[in-house]
């Protein structure tokens, strides 16, 4: 069953994490207005695709330590879950640079 917000459009009020059919007609509010489905806890979408791909070169690398390129966010992250990694970017400056041509590629 979906999880939907609800929000009334007059008195402001609202509803969070109704559990409701697809098709449930929208309940009246106390105040009598007519509720509407929002989407207020929903994150916003972040694209899982890499354009181009990202190369790490540390951490979630090659076995045999040569860089390993991703496509996409989700293959990262499970890569890292299998390796019992958890998004640990490592900062590690530059000689004469307080950035880091690694950390700084992360967009
Ligand atoms: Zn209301």
């Amino acid at each position: 069953m979906p999880n939907y917000d609800r929000q009334c459009p007059s008195c402001g009020t609202v509803a969070l994490d109704c559990l409701e059919p697809v098709n449930t007609p929208d309940p009246i509010c106390l105040c009598g207005a007519q509720t509407q489905r929002v989407w207020l806890t929903t994150p916003a979408v972040i694209p899982d695709s890499i354009p181009g791909g990202i190369e790490i070169a540390h951490g979630l690398c090659n076995a045999d330590g040569t860089p390993h390129r991703y496509y996409s966010r989700s293959e990262m992250r499970d890569e890292a879950r299998a390796r019992g990694l958890f998004n640990r970017v490592e900062h590690i400056p530059a000689r004469g640079s307080d950035k880091s041509p690694h950390t700084s590629r992360w967009i």
